[in-house]
């Protein structure tokens, strides 16, 4: 294998080499069946053990009581913006925190299936800070929020109280990267491709109570009824990605759980953090709310960020460019990111800066 670089992808994204490795392996050869993971059938004894013990890892490092439905579903975190306000909202009215690109593709979905109450957003500041105050309503079906906006770089600290309200998460950039009080949340799902496995499986992970109110009248396959009744098993899941999730998983219990790796994130995006000296990198984001995942800032001018970008590839820090969208730079860092990577990157913007 060739040497690997420092990879700063947004997701899909850097995923930890010794579960390439196991991976990799099990593509070849799995249990010792004569097959590989990718051959072998998702009814199969070895494939429920897969499913089961993903399942269970997934509650025991979140700390998530049994009141919860854990699925493994496709169709990406892009898809639950749909399947929330289909399944959730019943043509009542929902409450969504806009805070960027992705609190505003989710509210689009809603609005087809309901009303929308934006109930807080950043957008007077260009989506560089998470509100604080916010403008419930008493008839909500649900809250929404973006705990991490991948584009933005902003990450929630303080979700909002919501009294008896359901507040639904989209966690999809930082899912398993620190602890929280999981239990408050009614809802939460993520596409996996960033801190939890590859692309193809997306976990949503969703109170029992709000899956037997759900609406009836939804097609079979969108509906959280059928995948919670039949426990991801109604068609064939994606199996291999979600092999990878459990080997992530294994990963993150051997480290510590969350609390080990919520203190290298943190180290990390400190030290990035550290290197931002208002003048020639500027951080975008308002600091109180700067995302521990994705780190984004920008350069004097746009042909030094190019610049940068192009020389940092060649030095092996791949993947800093800021979305299409919004351009700037991005280090996003998330679980798998190693520190050491945090600390080289510093050590090449001071380098940069001096001879720019
Ligand atoms: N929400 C957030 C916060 C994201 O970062 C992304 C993907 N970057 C999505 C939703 C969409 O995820 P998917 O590509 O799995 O549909």
């Amino acid at each position: 294998m060739s040497k690997r670089v420092f990879n700063f992808n947004p997701g899909p994204a850097i995923l930890p080499e010794d579960v390439l490795q196991k991976a990799a392996q099990a593509v070849v050869e799995f249990n010792n069946l004569g097959m590989g993971i990718l051959e072998i059938s998702h009814r199969s004894k070895d494939f429920e053990a897969v499913i089961t013990d993903a399942e269970a890892k997934v509650r025991k490092i979140l700390g998530l009581p049994d009141t919860y439905h854990v699925l493994f579903l496709q169709g990406g975190a892009s898809m639950q913006f749909g399947m929330v306000p289909m399944n959730l909202l019943k043509g009542g009215k929902a409450d969504y925190v806009h805070t960027g690109e992705w609190a505003k593709k989710a509210i689009k979905e809603a609005k087809l299936f309901g009303t929308v109450n934006v109930a807080a957003t950043s957008e007077d500041k260009n989506f560089n800070y998470i509100p604080d105050k916010f403008n419930f309503s008493a008839d909500a079906q649900y809250v929404h929020v973006t705990s991490n906006e991948t584009i933005g770089g902003i990450q929630w600290t303080q979700f909002p109280q919501t009294g008896n309200v359901p507040m639904i998460v989209d966690m999809s950039s930082d899912i398993f990267s620190r602890r929280l009080d999981y239990g408050r949340f009614a809802m939460i799902y993520a596409g996996a491709q960033k801190n939890a496995g590859p692309a193809g499986v997306t976990l949503v992970i969703i109170r029992k109570d709000l899956v037997e109110a759900a609406a009836d009248n939804v097609t079979t396959m969108l509906s959280y009824k059928t995948h919670a009744k039949e426990k991801s098993l109604y068609n064939t899941p994606p199996c291999f990605s979600i092999y990878v999730v459990k080997l992530v998983l294994d990963w993150i219990e051997a480290r510590g759980g969350l609390a080990a790796v919520e203190a290298a994130n943190e180290k990390k995006a400190k030290a990035i953090y550290d290197a931002f000296d208002g003048d020639f990198y500027r951080g975008t984001a308002n600091p109180k709310d700067r995302s521990k995942m994705n780190i984004t800032f920008r350069l004097p001018s746009e042909a030094l960020e190019e610049q940068f970008i192009a020389e940092a590839k060649k030095a092996g820090f791949v993947g800093l460019k800021g979305h299409r969208s919004v351009g700037g730079c991005r280090a996003s860092v998330y679980n798998a990111f190693p520190v050491e990577g945090a600390e080289k990157l510093v050590g090449f913007m001071k380098e940069f800066r001096k001879k720019s």
